[in-house]
């Protein structure tokens, strides 16, 4: 039986309720990114770097398609799109529909959740299965404070684990040294008089972003 509280309350097929993204970024994961944040996430982690996106509230509602065509825009000059958030397995039957277009176009597909992959395979949820077919790069599990890390380019804490999902990124996997090693990778954006922040920035950081909507 599927637990039920898994699943957003505002979730609905061939509708993302993103609460963020950037067309293009270098500090969500491999290469250049399309990055879309998603609004809600049931885990609660102390020190989360985005609590304005942890509540299930609408926020703003995009359609795949619509999503499509804006990272079909971004195609020449990203390797791939990125979802974080909030929780991306909330919105897992979406998610899994956009993953898809994205594959389609040739563009790889990364993912950050808060459960843990045995979790997600586990839970006995088409829509989660879906996602994961169609991601080629996950990193699972919860933030942790207590091990928190400033050496893992794109990853908060040292309990997170990587997973080559596809071959797209198994050459990082058994690279010379390991593919997320380097000071924490963090932009910054001043748009129309708003400072914004992403990638993983220490606490002191953050304090100047208010919001992480990107145009
Ligand atoms: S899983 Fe991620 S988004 Fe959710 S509370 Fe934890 S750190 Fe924040």
């Amino acid at each position: 039986m599927v637990d039920p509280r898994l699943t957003s309350l505002h979730a609905r097929a061939s509708i993302v309720n993103t609460a963020a993204r950037i067309p293009c970024t270098q500090a969500e994961g491999p290469g250049s990114r399309f990055a879309l944040w998603v609004q809600g996430c049931p885990l609660r982690c102390p020190g989360c770097c985005n609590p304005h996106m942890l509540e299930d509230r609408a926020a703003e509602s995009v359609t795949v398609a619509a999503l499509l065509a804006e990272i079909a825009e971004q195609a020449n000059r990203i390797e791939g799109v990125t979802f974080l958030g909030g929780e991306p397995f909330f919105q897992a039957g979406a998610l899994a529909e956009l993953a898809r277009g994205v594959q389609a176009m040739g563009q790889s597909v990364m993912v950050f959740s808060g459960h843990t992959l045995t979790r997600l395979r586990g839970a006995d949820n088409a829509d989660y299965d879906a996602l994961l077919v169609h991601t080629d790069l996950l990193v699972d599990g919860p933030y942790l404070e207590r091990l928190r890390v400033t050496d893992r380019r794109w990853i908060g804490s040292s309990n997170q684990r990587t997973h080559f999902l596809s071959e797209r990124y198994r050459h990082l996997e058994q690279g010379p040294t390991s593919w997320d090693t380097g000071a924490n990778t963090v932009e910054l954006r001043l748009v129309g008089g708003t400072l914004t922040v992403n990638g993983f920035p220490e606490p002191g950081v953050l304090r100047l972003s208010g919001r992480r909507d990107v145009p």
